[in-house]
């Protein structure tokens, strides 16, 4: 008894010193999360000239090591390392950028001794990269995006806090096959539901359907779950989408000409979002400039200028009798990066509206 209470003892010693000689080789500790942190720029790495200029500053100035090693409360919480994807502001963000930030989180989430993933972005598209990773990112794993309305160098700058906070939910494993998570002014969204409400507070992003939680103190609060589906039951994959198909967005309102529609088909656009007023509705004279496009292949999506609520189908329009689409209730940005992915994937008007209503 003695003797096997004494072997156990020695046996732990061991494993101890194997565990901290293991953590001295790598910088790994067994037990905390890895969580590889992506940058592409954004105000979150932003710098102004004075610490009174919370709106004046240059976004994307400040390099992930530097972002990181400011927060040493970091390595509290997860083992971090960081990668530099791209330094851009977010609204300079191309089909391109997306591709490849897409196939690195793809590729760092195959490998088992990645936990989680946090993305830093400009808060302008934020909510189009995330829903794009939410569409074609085939895993559990926590990804999660996160921004900042304030540059670092601003009194009361919100990025320390924020990205703090994605590195705790991406480091928890409670965090895992929710879809892609954006984390913003403690509080965590959903990637199809959240966007950017207004360009200058820090309480900016606002999910129509609610939050799915909030992080305090490192803790995450979770209250509900997404209906729809993401990430590992998508059916677009990242590993098969050679390029997004080019889809834009025609914007309505009062005396609207044919005019960028017709320049946006000529110029071999795939699919024109409308983003019409009210309930994604067309303006008589414009029905059959839009009729005409979708003759010709251009799939016609109607979404709304409107935020919250959802476009319905053979309401406003007789969609059915047309061979148009309805976004549901994704706004146009987003419907747009829905498009780009499941035209990509061989989609046709049918297939599109399906997936409207299931993503
Ligand atoms: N224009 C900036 C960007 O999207 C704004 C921000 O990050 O808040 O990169």
């Amino acid at each position: 008894m003695l003797r096997a209470s004494r072997c156990g003892k020695y046996l732990a010693v061991l494993a101890l010193a194997l565990a901290s000689s293991l953590f001295a080789i790598t910088g790994f500790a067994a037990d905390r999360a890895h969580v590889v942190v992506l940058a592409t720029g954004g105000t979150i790495a932003g710098a102004g000239a004075d610490a009174a200029n919370s709106a004046t500053y240059q976004a994307a100035k400040v390099p992930v090591d530097k972002l990181i090693a400011g927060i040493p409360e970091l390595a509290k919480v997860a083992d971090v390392t960081g990668e530099q994807v791209f330094q851009i502001a977010s609204e300079s963000f191309t089909n391109d950028n997306l591709m490849i930030l897409g196939r690195r989180v793809s590729a760092l989430l195959k490998d088992p001794k990645v936990d989680g993933v946090v993305i830093t972005h400009g808060t302008d598209t934020l909510e189009e990269t995330a829903f794009f990773l939410n569409l074609v990112i085939h895993s559990d794993k926590p990804i999660v995006v996160v921004g900042s309305m304030r540059p670092g160098t601003a009194i009361s700058a919100d990025g320390a806090l924020n990205l703090l906070d994605a590195v705790s939910v991406a480091a928890n494993p409670e965090s895992r096959g929710r879809g892609v998570l954006v984390v913003m002014n403690d509080q965590i969204d959903a990637a199809r539901d959240v966007t950017k409400t207004i360009n200058i507070k820090t309480n900016a992003f606002v999910s129509q359907w609610g939050a799915l939680g909030m992080i305090v103190e490192g803790k995450s609060y979770w209250f509900r779950k997404v209906d729809k589906k993401h990430t590992i039951n998508s059916e677009f994959d990242i590993d098969r989408l050679k390029e997004l198909a080019p889809v834009e967005i025609a914007y309505a309102y009062g005396n609207v000409g044919k005019e960028a529609y017709s320049a946006f088909a000529a110029a071999g656009a795939k699919a024109i979002i409308h983003a019409g007023t009210g309930n994604g509705s067309v303006a008589n004279r414009m029905v059959p400039v839009l009729r005409d496009l979708q003759d010709h292949g251009v799939q016609i999506i109607r979404s709304a200028r409107v935020w919250g609520g959802f476009v319905l189908r053979n309401a406003e329009q007789p969609d059915d009798q047309y061979g148009w689409v309805v976004a549901h209730d994704l706004n146009p940005q987003k419907a747009k990066i829905l498009a780009s992915v499941a035209i990509a994937s061989g989609m046709d008007a049918k297939a599109l509206q399906k997936a409207y209503w299931e993503y």
